[in-house]
């Protein structure tokens, strides 16, 4: 796909942005998912690089789009019937001009290279936009841990961590959860971390469990950061999310406390999905019925439909995007959202989208948006709670305190409000008002080459 930028620039502007595109679709054949992720950003940058000229002698994007370190290592492990298995691990140090690299672990078959790096690019922005010191990584596994026991998750984490322990640390790379990765898998990393260290050392890891070093709120803040910018973005138009008609995408963790939060502030949930299909109900989703299936079953949204009675209906292999809504909260996976998708949720009068997920919708599908004067939060604003909440974890750990799960909440409503009016505001400085794409892009570039040019040649 050619770039369309989104700003004005100059010709020998538009032509680097360009050259960097195409050195990096040369150079990283394969990496679809990596490419959508560059292309974003590199379709934001036009008068940022024009304004500074220096960026260019620097090499700045060519050293941005290429991380610092990419580890891939063999993953074996037994399963309980005393079968081999071998698995890939990754973790891709991308950028650590902030600080150390910070970003989530997934466990799911769809992970490769491709798929880390995109994501590790996105957490770079994500992470210097909620303005806690912390550079962008990422990591996983092609390991599958639906319907695997408890002993066949837990080996396989030691095996996974058994070479990940010597590229981690609190001051130099610090995993969390991410889709596949939960409490019970950093509990088993944490573990086999401290076995092999024979350290007690707290910051190498968040989303830990409460007894031993976990924050307050950790588990709640991807989902409830999300409703939170949501919130802001609506306040913006002279509206806020009381009565509005919600659905969301996806039924794990981001799903769940996105759902939560809505509730809270008023809003009516209709909607999770699956790999296998949604329901939807009409008399709003019931969160306890939905976290004991999710959570103490390990089951799917159609227990959760075969359980609730009349109201709920499960619609195997469909999309939620078919049902109308004010609002759709995509928070399953990548390209879930599609130029279909958005057209219909336009035709049926949507007024807001925000990613819950990582890049859950396509290019086409935001453009969708935007043409629409739908309000559009990107993922690396909109979804950054989590990781702001893991760098809350951090700094707790480091002064071996525990905050209340009120104080971690305060701190979070802070943070997206902040996070929304820096996307806000640099947007509008770029003539671009109301476009949070460009926004969360500039501002989120803007910190990291800042630190990266101070830094030098390196
Ligand atoms: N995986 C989450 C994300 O996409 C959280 C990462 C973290 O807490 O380090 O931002």
């Amino acid at each position: 796909m050619p770039l369309a930028p989104r700003l004005p620039a100059p010709p020998e502007i538009l032509a680097v942005l360009e050259e960097t595109y195409e050195r990096v679709l040369r150079r990283d054949p394969g990496e679809g998912e990596f490419h959508q992720a560059v292309h974003e950003v590199l379709e934001s940058l036009g008068p940022v690089l024009a304004a500074r000229a220096g960026l260019g002698e620097a090499r700045l994007l060519e050293r941005l789009l290429e991380p610092e370190r990419q580890i891939m290592f063999r993953v074996p492990w037994q399963d309980d019937e005393g079968r081999v298995h071998v698995n890939r691990g990754f973790r891709v140090e991308f950028n650590g001009a902030l600080g150390p690299y910070k970003g989530g672990l997934r466990f799911h078959p769809t992970v490769n290279l491709g798929i880390v790096k995109f994501l590790g690019f996105e957490q770079i922005f994500k992470n210097a936009l909620t303005g806690l010191g912390i550079g962008g990584g990422k990591g996983g596994s092609d390991f599958d841990p639906h319907g695997r026991s408890d002993e066949e998750v837990m080996r396989f984490c030691q095996s996974f961590m058994t070479e990940l322990y010597r590229h981690v640390g609190e001051h130099t790379d610090v995993p969390a959860g991410d889709i596949g990765v939960g409490g019970r898998e950093i509990g088993y990393l944490f573990g086999q971390y401290r076995r092999v260290t024979n350290r007690w050392e707290a910051g190498v890891l968040t989303g830990k469990g409460m007894l031993w070093g976990g924050s307050a709120g950790r588990t709640e803040a991807t989902g409830y950061g999300n409703v939170l910018f949501t919130a802001e973005m609506l306040r913006h138009r002279g509206e806020d999310l009381d009565g509005q008609q919600i659905v969301v995408s996806g039924s794990g963790n981001v799903a769940i406390y996105t759902i939560e939060k809505a509730q809270q502030l008023g809003a009516n949930v209709i909607t999770v999905s699956d790999s296998g299909g949604y329901v939807v109900d009409d008399k709003g989703i019931d969160l306890d019925l939905l976290k004991h299936v999710k959570e103490v079953d390990r089951g799917r949204v159609s227990d959760y439909a075969d359980l609730r009675g009349s109201s709920a209906r499960y619609i195997a292999g469909g999309r939620v995007w078919d049902v109308p809504a004010d609002i759709a909260l995509p928070s399953a996976t990548q390209n879930e959202l599609d130029a279909d998708a958005a057209a219909l949720l336009v035709r049926n009068g949507v007024k807001a989208v925000s990613e819950g997920a990582n890049m859950p919708t396509t290019p086409e599908a935001v453009h969708i948006f935007q043409e629409a004067d739908v309000a559009f939060g990107p993922g690396k604003a909109a979804n950054a709670g989590g990781v702001a909440v893991s760098a809350l974890e951090m700094r707790q750990n480091a002064a071996r305190a525990a905050w209340s799960f009120a104080q971690v909440e305060d701190e979070l409503a802070g943070i997206m409000s902040d996070i929304h009016a820096t996307c806000y505001e640099t947007a509008e400085r770029y003539g671009a008002p109301g476009d949070y794409v460009v926004g969360a892009n500039i501002a989120g570039f803007e910190r990291v080459a800042a630190a990266m040019l101070a830094q030098g040649l390196i």
